[in-house]
C-alpha cells in the first residue's frame, strides 16, 4: 500500500472557525482534540494574604472588633499557661468567642463542623489566622464558663445601651419550645432506669479489667468517658422522677417517665399540636430596636409562672425596671397582674375571653343566648339580680377563690318551675337559675378597664412582631430548632450563645455597617 506523504507546508492548521468545522467532514484526517491536563501529582506553592481572605465589610471582622471591646479577663483568671513559664499557649477567649458567634450566625452549632470549616472556609481561616481549632476545645469552651458567659451577655447589653439601642420603655416576653437532644422513646419509668444504671455500673467494672493492649489508649479513653457519662446521666435521671411528679402534668395514679438521654428535658406541646422532649426558652425583647435583654430556660411547658422572673432578669442584667411589658394571653393571671402592679410595670396583655367561655358553658347547659348572664340586671342597692321575666335572684352565698370573691345569686325554685321560659333559661336545673358575680381585685379591674381602650389595644397589636422576631431568627437563621447539648444548665448556656449572637448581628446591622462605610469613604 502506498504510503502517502503530506508535505510539511501542507499540514493542516485549525486556525479559523471555518477550518475547524471542516475536520468534521473528513473524520479520518481530523487530529484528536487536546485538553488541558489535570495534574494532581504536582507540588504547588501559593502565596496567600490572610488579611485579604475576606472583604472589608465581612461580618467576621465586625464580630472580631466587637468581641475585642469586651473585658474577657474572667476567662483567663485560672489559666495555667502564663508568660515566663513552659507549656503550650492557650487559645485566646477572643478567638473562641468570635468563632462561636460567627458559627451560630451562619447556622452552625456543632464544634466538629467548626473544626472542619477552619480547614477551608475563608472567614474561619481569617478568624483563626489559618490555624485549625480542635473540636474538643470548642465544645468544652461553649459550656465550661457559665458565669463568664452570663457576664459576657450583660457586658454586650451594656455596650448596646451605651449606643442608645436599648431603652426599656417597652419590652415583650415570649416563650418558645426548642427540642431537646433526646428522642421521645428515650423516656422510661423508674424501674427501667434503675436497672439500666445497675447495668451501666457493672459494665464499668467489667471493662476496667480488660487489658489496655486490646484497644488503643485513645479509643479506650473515649469509651471510658462515654461509660462514665452514661452512669452520670442515669443518676441524674433517677433524681428527676420526684421533680417531674411535683411539677404537675402527671396524674397521681400515673408513674412519671424521664428521658435516659437527657433526663432534664420534658415532653412539651408544640405549636403544631405534637408532643416532643423540649425546653421552654423565655426571651425578653426591648421594643426600641428588637434586641434581646434577657433569656432563661425552664422545664415548665406553661408560660404562666414566667413573667415575674422575666422582669427580675431584666433588672439584674440592666439595673433598671422596664416601664411596660407586652405579653400574650399565656401570661395573663390575677397573680401576674398584681405582681406587675407591685413592680410598677405597665402590663399590656389580652383580657381573658370570659364571654366566650360563658357562651361555651351555656351551650353545654342548653341555655339560650337570650338568657345569658348579660340579660340579668344587677341592682346594687338591694344586691339582687332581676331576670328577663322580672323575677328576683337573691344572694345565696359568698366565697373566696384564689384572689377573687364569688357572689352566687339564685331564683326561687317555684318561679322557675312555673316559668314559660324555663326551657331556654335553665332547662336542666331543679332548684332554680343561678348567676355568679365575681368581685375582682382593684388591680384586675384597673387592668381590664385599660385593655378596653384603643391605645392599649394598639400597643398590643405590635407584640407579635417584636416578640416573635428573635425567636424566629434563632430557629430559622441560626438553625437552633434542636439543642446540640444536654441538661438544663448546658441548654441554658446554648440559649445565651444564640441570643448573644442575635444581639451582635443586630449591632452589625444597625451600627457597624454604617460606621464601616463612613470609615472606608474617608480612607
Ligand atoms: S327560668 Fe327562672 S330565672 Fe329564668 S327567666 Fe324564668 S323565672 Fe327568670
Amino acid at each position: 500500500m502506498e504510503n502517502k506523504q503530506i508535505p510539511l507546508m501542507e499540514l493542516p492548521v485549525a486556525s479559523t472557525e471555518a477550518e475547524e468545522r471542516s475536520w468534521g467532514e473528513d473524520a479520518e484526517q481530523a487530529p484528536k482534540p487536546r485538553f488541558q491536563p489535570v495534574d494532581r501529582e504536582q507540588l504547588f506553592w501559593r502565596s496567600m494574604n490572610v488579611e485579604r481572605l475576606i472583604a472589608e465589610d465581612h461580618p467576621a471582622r465586625a464580630i472580631w472588633d466587637f468581641v475585642g471591646k469586651l473585658d474577657l479577663s474572667g476567662y483567663t483568671r485560672h489559666a495555667r499557661a502564663v508568660e515566663g513559664f513552659a507549656g503550650r499557649p492557650l487559645l485566646s477567649p477572643q478567638l473562641l468567642i468570635s468563632l462561636w458567634i460567627y458559627a451560630y450566625s451562619r447556622g452552625v452549632g456543632s464544634a466538629r463542623a467548626i473544626e472542619r470549616l477552619c480547614e477551608h472556609d475563608p472567614a474561619y481561616q481569617w478568624l483563626t489566622g489559618m490555624e485549625v481549632v480542635n473540636a474538643h476545645s470548642l465544645s468544652d469552651f461553649r459550656v465550661k464558663h457559665e458565669k463568664e458567659l452570663k457576664g459576657l451577655f450583660v457586658q454586650i447589653l451594656g455596650l448596646l445601651s451605651a449606643e442608645g439601642l436599648i431603652t426599656l420603655e417597652r419590652v415583650t416576653q415570649d416563650g418558645t419550645k426548642i427540642r431537646a437532644c433526646a428522642a421521645k422513646d428515650s423516656f422510661r419509668g423508674k424501674d427501667r432506669v434503675e436497672k439500666a444504671l445497675e447495668a451501666a455500673r457493672q459494665q464499668i467494672k467489667v471493662v476496667d479489667q480488660v487489658s489496655e493492649e486490646e484497644t488503643s489508649r485513645r479509643v479506650e479513653k473515649a469509651r471510658q468517658r462515654a461509660r462514665r457519662e452514661r452512669v452520670e446521666r442515669l443518676e441524674t435521671a433517677l433524681k428527676q422522677f420526684d421533680k417531674a411528679k411535683s411539677e404537675g402534668g402527671v396524674k397521681d395514679s400515673k408513674e412519671p417517665r424521664v428521658s435516659m438521654t437527657d433526663p432534664e428535658a420534658r415532653i412539651m406541646k408544640q405549636p403544631d399540636g405534637g408532643f416532643t422532649p423540649s425546653y421552654n426558652v423565655q426571651v425578653n425583647t426591648d421594643a426600641a430596636q428588637g434586641l434581646i435583654v434577657a433569656v432563661e430556660v425552664t422545664q415548665q411547658g406553661n408560660d404562666l409562672n414566667q413573667l415575674t422572673s422575666g422582669i427580675e432578669r431584666i433588672e439584674q442584667n440592666l439595673g433598671k425596671t422596664p416601664k411596660q411589658v407586652v405579653v400574650d394571653g399565656g401570661y395573663v393571671s390575677r397573680d401576674n397582674i398584681v405582681a406587675m402592679e407591685s413592680h410598677n410595670v405597665d402590663l399590656i396583655a389580652p383580657q381573658c375571653d370570659e364571654e366566650g367561655k360563658a357562651k361555651s358553658n351555656y351551650d353545654s347547659l342548653g341555655i339560650s343566648r337570650e338568657y345569658g348572664k348579660s340579660q340579668f340586671i344587677h341592682d346594687a342597692s338591694t344586691n339582687t339580680y332581676r331576670c328577663p321575666q322580672g323575677k328576683t335572684l337573691h344572694l345565696k352565698s359568698k366565697s373566696k377563690r384564689d384572689s377573687k370573691v364569688v357572689h352566687l345569686y339564685g331564683a326561687d325554685m317555684t318561679d322557675c318551675q312555673s316559668c314559660s321560659a324555663k326551657g331556654q333559661c335553665c332547662p336542666n336545673c331543679k332548684k332554680g337559675r343561678t348567676i355568679q358575680r365575681i368581685e375582682e381585685l382593684p388591680q384586675v379591674d384597673k387592668f381590664r378597664q385599660k385593655m378596653e381602650t384603643e391605645s392599649a389595644r394598639e400597643i398590643y397589636r405590635t407584640r407579635s412582631q417584636i416578640a416573635e422576631t428573635p425567636n424566629l431568627w434563632i430557629k430559622a437563621k441560626f438553625g437552633l430548632r434542636c439543642f446540640c447539648v444536654r441538661g438544663l444548665r448546658n441548654v441554658a448556656m446554648e440559649s445565651i450563645w444564640a441570643c448573644l449572637t442575635y444581639n451582635v448581628c443586630q449591632w452589625i446591622r444597625l451600627c457597624w455597617r454604617k460606621q464601616r462605610a463612613v470609615a472606608l469613604a474617608i480612607a
